[in-house]
């Protein structure tokens, strides 16, 4: 009999994606010091859609920051797709972002002298994907036909399309979007939510959300809600709806 956990590649099957242990976040010291997060305990599985409410200043991109391996914690433990984030050293973490993670902001961060597939193909050339699969990707996002634009040509919905097409070239477990809807007006907003939510159906991918509009949170299989650095809310949705029937 084997009684070893089943492991893939990204860790053990059974075990959550996300998990962090008593996490603590302090910048600055003495009088100065904030405390952006404060005994943070989560555990989140493969294939959820959460969606991270707060009001502003409440530890939203400071969360992102600790589970995409971009700062440390203070205090307590992070650790994804079996890495322990807070025992490896700038390699290891360097190597973590580039197999585990996609990451969605705010502004779109395109390189603007390269076409919608020269962006996306770039980030397909340095993990050694395929240059279909960059193709793939803007299909996946419904872009398919922009692929020759410059980024100028493209409308800030599309561009931020771009972005998650950029982001999903990787194949990663886990997606981080921070307020990726933030500057866009409905329309563009939900084809962006959709092209997300298609992102985490399509494959067993984790999508984390950070967004200070709650009308987002209809759409999620979960929701979070942070207040002054702490987890204040934790609920499941029963029936989450399509990105097309979230209003704002
Ligand atoms: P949110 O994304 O929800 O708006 P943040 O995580 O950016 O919140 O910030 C949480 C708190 O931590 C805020 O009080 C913010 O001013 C503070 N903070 C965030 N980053 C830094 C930093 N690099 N240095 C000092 N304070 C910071
Ligand atoms: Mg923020």
């Amino acid at each position: 009999m084997n009684d070893q956990p089943r492991h893939t590649a990204a860790g053990p099957v059974d075990s959550p994606l996300v998990r962090l242990d008593g996490v603590t976040k302090s910048y600055g010291s003495g009088e100065i010091e904030v405390d952006a997060l404060r005994g943070i305990e989560l555990s989140v599985p493969r294939g959820q859609f959460v969606v991270v409410l707060g009001p502003s200043g409440s530890g939203k991109t400071t969360l992102m920051n600790l589970i995409g391996g971009i700062e440390p914690p203070t205090a307590g433990s992070v650790v994804v797709a079996g890495h322990d984030l807070t025992a490896a050293d700038d390699r290891a973490l360097t190597e973590y972002r580039r197999a585990q993670l996609g990451f969605v902001f705010q502004f779109f961060n395109l390189i603007p002298t390269l076409t919608a597939l020269e962006n996306v193909a770039l980030v397909a050339e340095l993990v050694g994907a395929p240059e279909e699969q960059a193709r793939a990707a803007l299909d996946a996002v419904g872009l398919g036909e922009r692929a020759d634009h410059f980024p100028s040509a493209l409308s800030g919905g599309e561009q931020q399309r771009v972005a998650i097409a950029r982001a999903l070239v990787k194949n990663p477990p886990l997606l981080l979007a921070d307020e990726p809807t933030g500057s866009l007006d409905l329309d563009t907003g939900r084809q962006v939510l959709a092209a997300l939510h298609r992102a985490c159906r399509d494959g067993e991918r984790t999508v984390l959300l950070v967004t200070h509009n709650s009308a987002i949170a209809a759409m999620a299989d979960r929701v979070l809600r942070l207040g002054s650095g702490r987890l204040v809310g934790d609920d499941l949705v029963t029936d989450p709806v399509p990105a097309e029937a979230v209003h704002w």
